[in-house]
C-alpha cells in the first residue's frame, strides 16, 4: 500500500511560507518518494499553495471544509471550493475542530460524503483524550468515533484515518509503539467487518508529534501506512526527513 504523509499547518503561515512548499517539491524531486505527500495549508494559501507545487509530487488539501456545497454559512468554505481552487484531499474531524468548534461525528460524517461528492480524498480524524486513555477506554472510543464519523455511501478509496491521540498533538508526547499498534490493528478489523477486503487498502495514518527523529519506528508499526503531521511539517528540512523516514519503499 502507498503510504500517506500529510501536513496538518493548522491556523499557522503566511504567503511567505510557500518557500517551503517549493523547497520540499525541488527535494523531493531529486528522489521521488515512495508514497503520496500531502501540504494542508490554511484556506486563504490552498490556491496559491497549488501553485507552488504544481509540477512536483505534493499534493495540495484543506484542513477542513463544509458539508454543503454553497449557501449562507458566513465564514465557511466547501468542499466544491477547495476543489476549485485546485485542492484534491481534505482533512476532516481533527481534534481542535472537535474540541474548539463543537464537531461531532455525525458532522464529520456529513463532510465526508461532501469530500466525497467534490471530488477530495478524506482524512478522517479520530482519537481520545488522556482521560479516556488511562480510563482504559481509547480503543472503545476510538472504534466508536471512527465507526459513526464514516458515512454510509462512502467507499474505502475515498478517505483515509488518521489516529490521532488527543493528549499526543502538539505536546511532544507519544503513544509507544506497542499502543499505537493496538489502535490501528482495532481500526483495521473495525475497517474490514464493516467494508470486507477492501476494508484492509484503506490508509491509516498515526499523527501526534511525528518527528524526524521517531518517525521511522512509528512508521515500522504495523498497520500504519503513513502519518498527519502538525509542527514538523512547516518546515520543508523535518517534513523531507519524515518523508525519507516514512518511506516503506
Ligand atoms: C496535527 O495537527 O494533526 C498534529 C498531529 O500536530 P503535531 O504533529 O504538531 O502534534
Amino acid at each position: 500500500m502507498r503510504t500517506l504523509l500529510a501536513g496538518n499547518w493548522k491556523m499557522n503561515g503566511l504567503r511567505t511560507a510557500l518557500a517551503e512548499i517549493r523547497a520540499l517539491g525541488c527535494a523531493l524531486a531529486e528522489s521521488p518518494p515512495a508514497g503520496d505527500v500531502v501540504i494542508c495549508p490554511p484556506a486563504t494559501l490552498v490556491a496559491e499553495a497549488v501553485r507552488a507545487a504544481q509540477g512536483t509530487c505534493i499534493a495540495i488539501g484543506g484542513q477542513d471544509c463544509h458539508s454543503k456545497a454553497a449557501g449562507a454559512f458566513t465564514g465557511d468554505v466547501s468542499a466544491e471550493m477547495l476543489r476549485d481552487a485546485g485542492a484534491t484531499f481534505v482533512i476532516l474531524g481533527h481534534s481542535e475542530r472537535r474540541q474548539v468548534h463543537g464537531e461531532n461525528d455525525a458532522g464529520v460524517a456529513e463532510k465526508t460524503l461532501a469530500a466525497k461528492r467534490a471530488g477530495l480524498s478524506a482524512i478522517v480524524c479520530v482519537g481520545e483524550t488522556e482521560a479516556q486513555r488511562n480510563a482504559g477506554r481509547a480503543v472503545c472510543v476510538v472504534v466508536g468515533q471512527l465507526a459513526a464519523s464514516i458515512p454510509e455511501g462512502i467507499a474505502p478509496g475515498d478517505f483515509a484515518v488518521a489516529y490521532e491521540p488527543i493528549w499526543a498533538i502538539g505536546t511532544g508526547r507519544t503513544p509507544t509503539t506497542v499502543e499505537i499498534e493496538e489502535m490501528h490493528s482495532a481500526m483495521r478489523a473495525a475497517l474490514t467487518e464493516r467494508f470486507g477486503h477492501e476494508g484492509a487498502g484503506i490508509r491509516l495514518l498515526y499523527g501526534g508529534s511525528v518527528k524526524p527523529d521517531n518517525a521511522a519506528g512509528i512508521f515500522a508499526v504495523p498497520d500504519v501506512e503513513g502519518a498527519l503531521i502538525g509542527g514538523a511539517s512547516m518546515k520543508a528540512v523535518d517534513f523531507l526527513a519524515i518523508v525519507r523516514g516514512g518511506s516503506k519503499g
